[in-house]
């Protein structure tokens, strides 16, 4: 009652989440505004965990049906040294932080239909989403969407006259009523295999980058609100040096010198190519149906093997089916798309159904001119693939390889950065699964795969224990990871604990 959340800001699920997010971003901007040491270390301060630009489930605010509002944050107890500051304290405890909720999770604190904006477009953006599928589409660019970021390493969006707004080409337009936004238009990209082409710096990984963030909802004024991606969509790339567990990669690769079997690959130091076809099969294995793909960050030997070097190092010395070879069957014959980000390669034309050229950071259909350019520019090289080829089963984990203790401490989860998981005596490097945006997801993650260890007996692939967790967290909320009621948690998707998993030096499967 004191919070007064309008109607609009509680009907429904994906509303709420909007609420939640926007009285996360302002508790965060109040208590930073108010921030002042009062003692030594960390005395006085206000903290909760940042959302970024997203909004997902997560339990720093979460908001039920009836406006109640439950909000998770840490303030540091004030002292000097060893000794406590008791007139701090009262101060801290009885004016900051009460100015700061006021200030924050009250309707009142925000401007006239800000509230009702973020919430909106929380829905619209979820019902975006739902309408990819029907439509066989993988993506959906809304026209005046901003794509650029500001840096590679920040997430906020690059501001000036310089920004192009994005336009759909008119053959990929499509038109989706959102029940708030009303019918809006951009680029639905359709399942199969898509190239975007295009000349360097000329937008292409940018477009990308906005897809694998698009299966996750932004904030208002982000400049991707409108951006969304299935949610079963997956960044695939190369991450040479990281181990793999037992992974059947034999679509892509078979026969390595000295007789190395591919049908269980294990390695604790993966090579470009075969980390980038373990990624494929283990986010096939969970059930990605789009594989999102950038040459920048892809082994080149992996992805093409052209008509000379073919000549020079024939079949039989080359373990290495190369993914053009494939990426068209893994449509036809399992439904996984691919969205392929190339400008070096054309060999990629004969395989590709549509083809989007990057040109001055605007879209165009190019798929006409590149089926000529086909037919008039032979490659000559031949297929590699014979035929078709069989989804690998899934792996079945050692429980036990699973193991969250260190050294007395029965569970050791830390996140001592944004892409490192420590989980027990394991330092698990997440840098190169980039679809894991939050220092949170870090940890939800950690804690869920602590939680597998208590998965009851019969479950037994990676799919069914994933399933499994899936279900805890559907049932329970995120605090399912965890009996301490922590403000630091928002939600993962399968792909990403299944990431983790697969990123473990530990990991032993059956
Ligand atoms: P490519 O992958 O084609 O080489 P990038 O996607 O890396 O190109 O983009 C090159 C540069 O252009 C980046 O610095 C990016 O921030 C900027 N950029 C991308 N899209 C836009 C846009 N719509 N408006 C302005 N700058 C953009
Ligand atoms: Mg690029």
């Amino acid at each position: 009652a004191t919070a007064a959340l309008p109607p609009g800001a509680l009907r429904g699920e994906a509303r709420r989440w909007g609420t939640a997010a926007l009285l996360v971003r302002t508790f965060r901007r109040e208590a930073d505004a108010r921030a002042r040491p009062r003692g030594s270390g960390r005395s006085g301060a206000v903290r909760m965990e940042s959302v970024g630009q997203i909004v997902l489930p997560q339990t720093a605010v979460q908001v039920d049906g009836d406006g109640g509002i439950e909000a998770r944050f840490a303030v540091g107890l004030p002292a000097k040294g060893r000794r406590i500051a008791a007139g701090e304290a009262i101060a801290l405890l009885t004016r900051d932080v009460p100015d700061i909720v006021s200030a924050s999770l009250k309707a009142s604190a925000h401007p006239a239909d800000v509230v009702e904006l973020c919430a909106a477009a929380n829905e619209d953006a979820e019902a975006l989403r739902s309408a990819l599928k029907p439509r066989e589409l993988v993506a959906f660019v809304a026209d005046g969407a901003h794509l650029p970021r500001r840096s590679g390493v920040e997430d906020v969006p690059l501001e000036g006259e310089a920004v192009v707004s994005f336009a759909a080409p008119p053959s990929f337009r499509v038109t989706i009523d959102l029940p708030n936004a009303g019918a809006v238009t951009g680029m639905g990209i359709p399942e199969g295999v898509t190239l975007v082409v295009g000349g360097g710096f000329h937008g292409k990984s940018t477009v990308l980058q906005a897809l694998q963030a698009g299966v996750y909802n932004h904030r208002p004024t982000d400049g991707r609100e409108l951006v969304v991606s299935r949610a079963d969509a997956v960044k695939i790339r190369a991450e040479d040096g990281r181990s793999v567990a037992g992974v059947d990669i034999s679509p892509f690769i078979d026969g390595l010198p000295g007789g190395g079997n591919t049908r269980t690959f294990t390695s604790a130091n993966a090579s470009g190519s075969t980390s980038q076809a373990a990624a494929i099969v283990e986010a096939w294995e969970v059930g990605a149906g789009v594989l999102l793909v950038d040459e920048d960050t892809s082994a080149t030997n992996f992805m093409i093997r052209d008509r000379r070097m073919q000549e020079l190092v024939p079949p039989g010395g080359e373990p290495i089916t190369p993914f053009v070879d494939r990426v068209r069957a893994l449509h036809r014959e399992h439904g996984v798309s691919t969205v392929l980000v190339v400008g070096g390669s054309g060999d990629y034309l004969d395989v590709a159904d549509h083809v989007i050229r990057m040109r001055d950071y605007l879209p165009e259909d190019v798929t006409d001119r590149a089926k000529e350019v086909a037919r008039d520019h032979p490659t000559g090289r031949a297929v590699e693939a014979s035929g078709s080829f069989k989804q690998p089963p899934s792996r079945r984990p050692r429980l036990t390889s699973i193991d969250p203790s260190k050294g007395r401490r029965s569970m050791f989860v830390k996140v001592p950065d944004d892409r490192t998981l420590l989980f027990g005596k394991d330092t698990v490097d997440l840098a190169a699964v980039e679809q894991l945006s939050l220092r949170s997801q870090l940890r939800s993650v950690g804690l869920a795969l602590a939680l597998l260890r208590s998965a009851p007996g019969g479950l037994e692939t990676v799919a069914d224990l994933l399933r499994w967790v899936e279900e805890r967290i559907e049932g329970d909320g995120l605090d399912a990871l965890s009996p301490r009621r922590l403000g630091t948690l928002t939600s993962f998707r399968p792909f990403e604990l299944a990431a983790a998993l697969n990123r473990l030096r530990s990991l032993d499967v059956e």
